[in-house]
């Protein structure tokens, strides 16, 4: 039996797991999970055909690096176009912004 390199304890047994990225349901795939920690591993060819799905439903790579700006006396952030598309974004539509902890900022459409 192969011990799982995270916590060392359990076994890795095989399994399945859902995958989703930014809330998006990805589907299910098959993975090696640990016993202990619940820890999932998956082979490079599964980690490929996540990638092609999250391709496909337009949401590969849709993380970004920005920069904060001054505009005024506050600061701005720009929403990158492909974000923006995604979700369905159009300039004078409010949003509620609030943070969460002290370094992640949530931005709701409402
Ligand atoms: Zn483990």
């Amino acid at each position: 039996m192969k011990k799982c390199p995270i916590c060392e304890k359990g076994n890795l047994k095989e399994g399945e797991v859902e995958e989703e990225m930014f809330g998006i349901s990805l589907g299910r795939y098959k993975a090696e999970i640990c016993s202990e920690c619940g820890e999932s591993f998956m082979d490079e060819a599964v980690m490929d055909a996540i990638e092609k799905k999250a391709k496909q439903l337009g949401i590969w790579g849709l993380a970004k690096k920005i920069k904060v700006v001054r505009s005024g006396n506050s600061l701005a952030v720009r929403i990158p176009a492909d974000i923006a598309r995604f979700l369905k974004l159009r300039e004078g539509k409010e949003m509620l912004l609030h943070p969460e902890g002290t370094s992640k900022l949530a931005i709701e459409i409402i």
